[in-house]
């Protein structure tokens, strides 16, 4: 009999109806690649959420296991990179979309898509920064890249209780920068003071329509959110100064004017985890690995079992998730 392990699967119905179900599996049963691996943690991403709950169009082969990111250990291999042994981290190339994901004991993908765990992170820290913590670094270094350092004044995170927020907060203050936290969850102003933040703001004040220019008040920022929220955080950034957007957690419209862009010479950056280059990923994680202090990753994550991940995926999409969730499978 061939080993079987746990995965989630979500279907659709004649009429489209989406349903999810945990079921058995077997290495037969997973699609084409040519790198297997015994995943040990994954982690419950928005997008995940998305997935699970059908509440957006995340999932485009059906049926399919979820899940767009995990760490693990190369069990076989016929790609030149990887050996048995070899300990990996895999987040996106549409792996939990079209492609079967993490949410199961074994997963079968490319292996190009793969990049090494860095020294001296377990596979359960790396699924705590998971593909919300990498894009977290990818605007930052994006706003780096930008010019947008330190001295230049403040930075804003919006969604800073979310994964990504946490995970940039966290980070954008161990670089020294002053960082103002966005967030619904005033509640959460002592956990986000101890991630680093020096100002928590409500969500409120950057949730109404915007004027097309506002006071000045950071020099950058990132944000998770879209919609109101990025336009009132466009029209607060001073002369000169950059946003790296990332999410649409508030919506994915931008009512916004082209005034920041052309009166202030604010920069739009976008962020994108799923396709990014392979060699921005190693520089991503690289960074992960020196710039991310260990114990505020253990600080703003929780952990589950396989069994919790439907329900965490409800409670992302409803706001209900502080910094991240990881899975130790
Ligand atoms: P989380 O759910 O963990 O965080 C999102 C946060 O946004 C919430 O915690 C909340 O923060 C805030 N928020 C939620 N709903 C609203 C709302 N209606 N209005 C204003 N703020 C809201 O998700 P993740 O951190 O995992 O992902 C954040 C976003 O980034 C998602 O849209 C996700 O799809 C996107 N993303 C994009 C990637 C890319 O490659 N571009 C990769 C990874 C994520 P608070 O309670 O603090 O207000």
């Amino acid at each position: 009999m061939p080993e079987t392990f746990k995965a989630i699967l979500v279907s659709r119905d004649a009429e489209k109806k989406q349903s999810v179900t945990v079921t058995d599996l077997t290495e037969a049963d997973l699609m084409e690649g040519d790198v297997t691996v015994a995943v040990e943690a994954t982690t419950v991403n928005y997008k995940d959420g998305l997935a699970i709950t059908g509440k957006a169009p995340v999932v485009r082969r059906w049926p399919l296991v979820p899940g767009i990111d995990f760490a693990g250990t190369v069990i076989s291999s016929s790609h030149p990179d990887w050996r048995a042994g070899d300990k990996v981290i895999l987040n996106g190339w549409g792996v939990g979309e079209t492609h079967f994901g993490a949410f199961a004991g074994r997963a079968r993908v490319k292996g190009d898509w793969l990049v090494p765990l860095p020294q001296g992170i377990s596979a359960h820290d790396a699924m705590a920064v998971g593909t919300a913590g990498y894009t977290a670094m990818l605007c930052v270094m994006a706003l780096e890249r930008h010019g947008i350092l330190p001295d230049r004044g403040p930075v804003v995170v919006t969604g800073a209780a979310g994964g990504v927020g946490s995970v940039a907060v966290s980070i954008l203050s161990s670089l020294g920068y002053h960082v103002i936290a966005s967030t619904g969850r005033n509640a959460e102003s002592p956990y986000l003071i101890n991630l680093g933040a020096a100002e928590v703001i409500s969500r409120d004040e950057l949730a109404q329509p915007s004027k097309p220019l506002a006071k000045e008040r950071w020099a950058g920022g990132v944000d998770a959110v879209g919609s109101h929220t990025l336009a009132n955080v466009l029209s607060m950034t001073s002369y000169g100064g950059a946003v790296a957007a990332c999410g649409l957690a508030g919506g994915m419209d931008l009512p916004t004017s082209v005034a920041p862009f052309i009166l202030r010479g604010v920069s739009l950056l976008g962020i994108d985890s799923v396709m990014a280059p392979k060699a921005v990923r190693l520089e991503a994680w690289r960074r992960i690995g020196t710039d991310l202090d260990l114990h505020k990753l253990a600080s703003l994550s929780t952990t589950i079992g396989f069994d919790g991940i439907i329900d965490a995926a409800r409670d992302i999409v409803d706001g209900k998730i502080r910094g991240r969730v990881v899975v130790d499978m």
